[in-house]
């Protein structure tokens, strides 16, 4: 019944979406990694130089596995940039470094939702682990009030979800305005890492296309239950 409920029908545009944004990620990010920014600097350099700019010679910059795995991670204040972009001086490189290292920005300047972000992780992990359990346990056990408490913690991931997108588009301007200030790349490159960044973002925004509609989801068969 979970999955030919009537209900699964809403997912559909979220998963066009996501698929959609998954495409234009990987497309947008393979074109513009085969273009060297003329200045040739490195993923890792330009994250370097911005943070010693912020003065934040405290957080290291060091590469990881994996491919678009990059991230800055506020608990150990290391900047993890992925193989393909720690060594690479492509505009798709340096446009990921800045927007991770706009992320630490946000972590020194105490950015409120960045705040509001990390402090929803442990919640945000539990109730994506027990959400949809609960829930069709109580579905299934006639409990609605087990239904409830399943649709509180979903509910809880997807303000998660939400908040997520204004840090990830905030990272993103940081980036193309430290990117242009400090002359990393030029006029006809910047729209480049722009693109790249933009097409990251979209897929932040299925996401939480996704989240909202399979909240819509499980409240209309709550609905049906009473
Ligand atoms: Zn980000």
């Amino acid at each position: 019944m979970y999955f030919n409920d009537p209900t699964f029908l809403l997912l559909i545009p979220a998963l066009l979406l996501a698929l959609y944004a998954q495409w234009k990620v990987k497309s947008t990010y393979e074109k513009y990694s085969r273009v060297p920014c003329s200045r040739g600097y490195t993923g890792a350099q330009v994250a370097r130089y911005i943070l010693d700019d912020y003065r934040l010679q405290n957080i290291s910059v060091e590469p990881t596995p994996g491919e678009l795995t990059d991230h800055y991670d506020p608990r150990t204040q290391k900047l993890c940039l992925s193989q393909g972009i720690y060594g690479s001086n492509s505009v798709a490189a340096v446009g990921v470094a800045a927007h991770e290292a706009g992320h630490a920005l946000q972590d020194a300047k105490a950015y409120a939702p960045l705040k509001i972000r990390n402090g929803l992780v442990p919640v945000t992990n539990l109730g994506t682990t027990l959400a949809f359990p609960l829930f069709i346990l109580g579905m299934f056990a006639g409990l609605p009030q087990l239904m409830d408490i399943g649709i509180i913690l979903f509910a809880l991931a997807v303000i998660f979800s939400i908040v997520t997108l204004p840090v990830e588009f905030n990272a993103s301007s940081r980036a193309i305005r430290v990117l242009a200030d400090g002359n990393f790349l030029t006029e006809k490159e910047l729209p480049m890492a722009k693109a790249v960044l933009n097409a990251a973002a979209l897929t932040y925004v299925a996401a939480t296309a996704m989240a909202v509609l399979n909240l819509v989801r499980l409240l209309a068969l709550r609905g049906q239950r009473d």
